[in-house]
């Protein structure tokens, strides 16, 4: 199996988009470590993860706390002795108009998705850089490319991890660092289930492919990024949205 012997950590891993990136780089051999603020979810994808035969620890930290995340990346490299692949994907959206957004709800996508995906690398660079390999895959979306109305948070929030994707892979590129980012479209999870039937056939009428992605279909692509298939890629943003975004 590609990944066998290499240990990864998901943020955010509990449940949707981040369980399957977690299952998928088990079932190619990778031993896992499930983040989550949820300890319900993230112990049961551990779970399902040891099913599998992969080794798998949880850990109980949120992105937005340094300290919680820095004890977080020394607890993987005293258990496992390394850490070869960081895919930061904890996310999270608080919807509505430019005009009427709160500070709090500014404050709160941002803080999660641009400064936690920070914290992570930032403290998983460091055993990466000694260990002159790694692998950084960021979990943006096409918002942070287009830009989309109701979510001037969100869309800013990925559209600031685009570019930390691709200023962390220009400073580690030497010490053998690997830094790319997957851009999902419209993906079925919890996150989108929210979202009014009306917005949800709006989204559905502006994809070529005629359907949703899958969870599993985003990891597929983590799969590859973390791999050797794609070893001279770096800086760069894989859209996977059933060509909404060409
Ligand atoms: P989800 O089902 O809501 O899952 C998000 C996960 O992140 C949950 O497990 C959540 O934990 C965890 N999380 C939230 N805040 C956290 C924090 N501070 N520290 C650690 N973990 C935290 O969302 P999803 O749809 O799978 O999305 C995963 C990623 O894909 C996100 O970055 C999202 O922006 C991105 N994405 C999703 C779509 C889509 O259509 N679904 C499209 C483009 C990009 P709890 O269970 O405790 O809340």
């Amino acid at each position: 199996m590609p990944l066998t012997g290499q240990v990864a950590l998901v943020t955010g891993s509990g449940r949707g988009i981040g369980r399957a990136i977690a299952l998928a780089l088990a079932e190619a051999g990778a031993d896992l470590v499930i983040n989550d603020v949820d300890q319900a979810s993230g112990e049961a994808t551990v779970a399902d993860l040891e099913a599998l035969g992969r080794q798998a620890i949880f850990q109980a930290a949120d992105v937005v706390d340094e300290a919680q995340v820095e004890a977080m990346i020394e607890a993987v490299v005293a258990h496992f002795g390394r850490l070869d692949i960081l895919v930061n994907n904890a996310g999270l959206t608080r919807d509505g108009l430019l005009v009427r957004m709160t500070e709090e709800q500014w404050d709160l996508v941002l803080d999660v998705n641009l400064k936690g995906a920070f914290n992570c690398t930032k403290a998983a660079a460091r055993p990466m850089m000694k260990a002159r390999a790694g692998r950084i895959i960021n979990i943006a979306s096409i918002a942070g490319i287009t830009g989309n109305p109701g979510q001037a948070n969100y869309s800013a929030s990925k559209g600031g991890l685009i570019a930390l994707t691709k200023t962390s892979a220009l400073e580690l590129a030497r010490r053998g660092i690997n830094c790319n980012a997957v851009a999902p479209g419209f993906i079925e999870t919890a996150m989108t289930e929210q979202l009014s039937e009306e917005v949800r056939a709006g989204w559905l009428e502006r994809i070529p492919l005629g359907r949703g992605g899958t969870p599993e279909e985003v990891a597929a692509a983590v799969v590859f990024l973390a791999g050797r298939a794609s070893a001279y890629m770096t800086g760069q943003v894989l859209v996977v949205d059933g060509g909404m975004v060409m």
